[in-house]
């Protein structure tokens, strides 16, 4: 193991073990060394990420794809992945975001989708709010779609970047509605620019107001039960997960950017769903049902999570990890929003962006039922 691999693991062991940082499968790390690029497989965590977990894949394969315009059969970053692979990848699938990773020069490249940076990157002001916060520290990228797209879109705004400060591109590039990458030669580089951009939004979001606190009535415990098995039954789920404090209370008004008005990051969509079904909390298992099945009708599937503004937040899942995972992802959703809304304004996405991700999700269950079948 090369000692620029040994770095990249504790790095992504450190950072990704803290959920301020990376939570389940969520963000990315690579290493290049000699022409190759060494990247996590989709679905291992950055926590537990091991040496021979990375996938190796020729840079300069991954380059070509990301500049030509071909036209390849099936999606153009897996097509890519397979004419990069060096030897047999033993089922590990390198993730849609290798394009970005190959591309970025410096040799350690961390891919987080962190909550305190995010405030940044989902917020209305977000290019104004960056430069004003980390300065030419760190080039902005406004949201794009996966893979090719997006990783063409960091280019750009790499080489913007550095054309215009006469200097080479900075080690922070922030990803609007999506996350951060942070890239450097060493484990210190990195983890002191993850350090000083977390730092830097962490003291404005601390420097604005926070909003007076809404008081919901707390729901008695024999009411959330209801609901929480009510929700449950209605979905035929295997497993709820349900909280009724912290960002579950504080941050779930019903105007709230993630309970009305939409998700904020792929993540959410895949994990949580993209709106929440909203109930008053008074329902009965009839009216649950009733709630749940009008959504059905009005956004063409069933919800992932349940929203009491002020006072609930039920997750519904296959098992008790998934439905922990969903209320975790769409918790951590209200703390962003919450941060957001106190530097600007939340940026949710927009419904082209929102579709993309639905139905890419859908496309790449699909491949993934048809491969086992
Ligand atoms: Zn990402």
């Amino acid at each position: 193991m090369s000692d620029l691999t040994s770095q990249l693991i504790a790095l992504a062991n450190d950072i990704g073990g803290d959920t301020e940082f990376s939570r389940a499968g969520g963000g990315n790390a690579s290493v290049k060394t000699d022409g190759v690029l060494h990247i996590k497989p989709s679905g291992v965590p950055l926590a537990t990420l091991a040496a021979e977990d990375l996938v190796p894949l020729r840079i300069d394969v991954l380059l070509d794809a990301l500049h030509s315009d071909e036209e390849v059969d099936g999606d153009p970053v897996r097509a890519a992945a397979r004419r990069a692979q060096i030897g047999d990848a033993g089922g590990r699938r390198p993730s849609v975001e290798i394009l970005f990773h190959a591309l970025i020069p410096d040799p350690l490249v961390l891919h987080l989708h962190p909550l305190t940076a995010n405030a940044l990157t989902c917020n209305e002001d977000g290019p104004a709010l960056a430069r004003e916060i980390l300065g030419d520290e760190a080039v902005w990228v406004d949201y794009i779609d996966p893979g090719v797209p997006l990783a063409r879109g960091v280019e750009a705004a790499r080489d913007a970047h550095a054309e215009r400060t006469g200097r080479p591109a900075p080690g922070i590039v922030l990803l609007g509605n999506h996350g951060i990458i942070v890239s450097g030669a060493t484990y210190d580089e990195v983890a002191e620019r993850t350090r000083f951009l977390t730092d830097r939004i962490r003291a404005a979001i601390d420097a604005a107001p926070a909003p007076a606190p809404e008081a919901a009535d707390d729901l008695p415990a024999d009411r959330r039960d209801a609901l929480v098995e009510a929700f449950r039954t209605a979905l035929g789920s295997e497993a709820t997960a349900s909280s009724c404090e912290g960002h579950a209370r504080t941050s779930s008004s019903a105007q709230a950017g993630p309970v009305s008005r939409g998700p904020l990051i792929p993540d959410q969509i895949v994990y949580s769903g993209s709106f929440p079904l909203v109930l008053a909390g008074d329902e009965d298992e009839a009216g649950v049902t009733a709630a749940v099945a009008a959504f059905r009708e009005a956004h063409g599937r069933a919800p992932i999570v349940a929203v009491v503004p002020g006072r609930l937040v039920i997750a519904a899942g296959d098992s008790p990890a998934a439905a922990q995972n969903a209320l975790a992802t769409y918790l951590d959703a209200l703390r962003v929003a919450a941060d957001a809304d106190r530097i600007g304004r939340v940026r949710v996405m927009d419904e082209r962006e929102r579709h993309f991700i639905e139905n890419w999700e859908a496309e790449a269950y699909r491949r993934s039922v048809a491969k086992e079948g």
